[in-house]
């Protein structure tokens, strides 16, 4: 199930990494407490753990689309030393066979610093799109959001990632859920931001979604599993409750933004109402 390619209907689907960068446990995990997290994942001498970054190709009919783009390389100093930039992810598209010119569509599930980084790149002084001839999604609230100089959150956004593409007409705001091409949309599962949004994948009659921190690795299945990063909490625990009422029954496959180690994979539940990673698929 770790295999970096897959097909759904006529999709093919290549998961690739911008490497792996670091966060707070205690952070990472909300209210769970590290007795219990400790048991999934290992952190070093400093609280931290691995965190993934992947992103997703999907090769639909005529287009090739890239749902999110890692952290990319602008991080400043100061970030780079309490995140780290590994900045992997255009030799991991070269290593799949993907090119940037290649790229139609770039969606963003939404525009934290970790989503949107690769989106576009310095280049004699000015931001340019790192996919030239894409076109970008994100959801406008977000952007609108990005915006607000609040506390709790500001430094989650960075506008070089965006405001160009906005500016130029490249990147598309979007409001709500909608179909961006047939058989890739988007909807939104409010929790970790507002309007944060999965992108849903339907090829003869199988359906994958890329949930993105909504159930950001296959450690945080459990609905009360949510990061302490989650604006609104009680929301998340509802928006997966609402996913997995679908996902579940449905076999959706479940595409993980931040699993260090497991793109993606099917979740089942238990006999006694718990969420696991199906095992063996
Ligand atoms: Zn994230």
């Amino acid at each position: 199930m770790n295999a970096r390619h897959i097909t759904l209907g006529d999709f093919e689907l290549t998961s690739v990494s911008d490497g792996l960068y670091r966060l707070d446990g205690g952070a990472f995990f909300g209210i769970i407490p590290k007795t219990l997290w400790s048991k999934k994942v290992q952190a070093d001498e400093n609280n931290l753990v691995p965190v993934g970054l992947n992103s997703i190709v999907v090769r639909a009919d005529e287009k090739t689309i890239l749902i999110e783009t890692g952290i990319g390389n602008k991080l400043s100093e100061k970030m780079q030393e309490i995140y780290g930039q590994p900045a992997k992810l255009p030799e991991n598209l070269a290593v799949a066979g993907v090119s940037a010119e290649e790229i139609d569509i770039v969606i963003n599930s939404h525009l934290h610093f970790d989503h949107c980084g690769w989106n576009t790149v310095q280049q004699g002084g000015k931001i340019v799109p790192a996919f030239p001839k894409a076109t970008y999604y994100a959801p406008e609230g977000e952007w609108l959001h990005g915006h607000m100089p609040l506390e709790r959150d500001a430094i989650s956004y960075i506008s070089e990632n965006y405001d160009p593409l906005v500016e130029s007409g490249k990147m598309k705001l979007l409001r709500g859920d909608q179909e961006i091409v047939p058989g890739v949309s988007v909807k939104v599962f409010p929790g970790h931001t507002e309007t944060m949004q999965a992108i849903i994948l339907e090829s003869r009659g199988k359906t994958a979604c890329y949930i993105s921190d909504l159930i950001p690795t296959t450690a945080h299945l459990g609905l009360s599993w949510g990061m302490a990063f989650d604006l609104f909490p009680v929301q998340t625990i509802e928006s997966k409750k609402k996913y997995y009422a679908r996902a579940v029954p449905e076999k959706w496959l479940t595409m993980f933004t931040h699993d260090p180690r497991v793109p993606w994979g099917y979740v089942e539940k238990d006999k006694r109402g718990k969420m696991l990673l199906e095992q063996g698929r």
